[in-house]
């Protein structure tokens, strides 16, 4: 083995979002953050009492869907019992000088992910992970086809007290609003801008320099060696169709971002065998997430196109992928006021230690 890695401190700037910048900290007195706890595991099969267990559907919020259909179900989708938004009263938008108020119109549904209460992502089968992904899809169509008021259907998870999540079972959650959420918007904004300016996808570019694995840079003066960059070490796993990468510019010390290897910029769009390599991906990574960090509290996003007519425009420029955040630190009062995030852990350290995870 080398030797210790040198410590690191840079700002690193979000290559899709300029706005937004990272402060890498790696040396020992650079470490202002306190360590979340690791997510105790509720690990039972079965729980007699909680509502999203086998046997105890009448005790959830109506039924929505259910895959299989017949049987036992696998998958199930119930009506959130304290939705954020809902659509039973019409309030018309409304504006008085910079006020400006949009009826908070929308829809909030549960996903019980798994029949087994304590299942963790990992240990669901891929075949699983794709008919999960497969529901997301379904559910993700039928809500922006049921109102056209509709923007953005975000589909993500909460693991995990820090990271949200106050059911022990298994769940994650479908939200559509009729305004897009700010983070897929300037992703939407600032690759276009790129778009216009380089004629080609930045999500793309980001691939092919995870996928080139050196680059060295010369001089121009002299021609010798000024730095060698080992791009490829971001990569975390690969499968035919997708990628995981470790962005350069992390907020989180572990988070990942998982890509379709080919341009795509609608989620709806990916077939049957992209979600069931997606899903290999998916598993893999939590797997080495769950080694390295030992039962991380984590969210995942899904980002996607928004819909609308004024978003048809960027599928050249925008480009799906899922967000996987765990939640290894407290937020600092610097953080949350400078809005400069604290990263402690060097991506490409973080990187490595994931892919050094023997799998079978
Ligand atoms: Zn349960
Ligand atoms: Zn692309
Ligand atoms: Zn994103």
């Amino acid at each position: 083995m080398s030797d210790a890695p040198k410590p690191i401190r840079e700002i690193r700037i979000n290559p899709i979002v300029p706005t937004e910048s990272v402060l890498v900290a790696t040396a020992r007195g650079m470490r202002p953050k306190k360590a979340e706890a690791p997510a105790v595991r509720d690990t039972r099969h079965h729980v007699e009492t909680c509502p999203f267990c086998l046997g105890n559907e009448h005790m959830t919020p109506p039924q929505i869907a259910r895959y299989p259909e017949q049987q036992d179900w696998a998958i199930r989708i119930v009506e959130n019992l304290y939705p954020v938004l809902g659509d039973d009263q019409q309030q018309s938008n409304f504006s008085f000088g910079l006020q400006h108020t949009i009826d908070g119109y929308g829809r909030h549904e549960v996903i019980i992910d798994h029949a087994q209460h304590g299942i963790a992502l990992q240990e669901m089968s891929a075949q699983h992970i794709a008919m999960l992904f497969g529901a997301y899809q379904d559910r993700i169509q039928q809500l922006y086809q049921s109102d056209d008021r509709i923007r953005y259907v975000l589909a993500f998870k909460n693991f995990g007290p820090a990271a949200g999540g106050s059911i022990p079972h298994t769940h994650s959650q479908i939200i559509a609003t009729p305004v897009v959420p700010e983070n897929v918007q300037t992703e939407v904004t600032h690759s276009r801008t790129f778009f216009a300016k380089n004629h080609h996808c930045i999500f793309c570019a980001l691939i092919d320099e995870a996928l080139t694995f050196e680059a060295t840079l010369y001089s121009r003066e002299t021609g010798e060696v000024r730095r060698k960059i080992n791009v490829g070490q971001y990569v975390v796993e690969r499968g035919q169709k997708f990628i995981a990468i470790k962005p350069f510019a992390s907020r989180y010390e572990w988070e990942v971002h998982i890509l379709p290897l080919q341009h795509q910029a609608d989620y709806l769009r990916a077939s049957p065998e992209d979600l069931a390599d997606f899903a290999r991906v998916l598993q893999r990574t939590m797997a080495r997430l769950d080694a390295v960090l030992g039962g991380a509290q984590y969210n995942y996003f899904l980002h996607s196109l928004p819909h609308g007519p004024s978003y048809a425009d960027n599928a050249a420029s925008y480009h799906w992928h899922l967000e996987i955040c765990p939640r290894t630190s407290i937020p600092t009062g610097f953080e949350l006021g400078s809005g400069l995030f604290v990263n402690t852990v060097s991506p490409e350290d973080a990187a490595e230690k994931l892919r050094a995870v023997k799998l079978d």
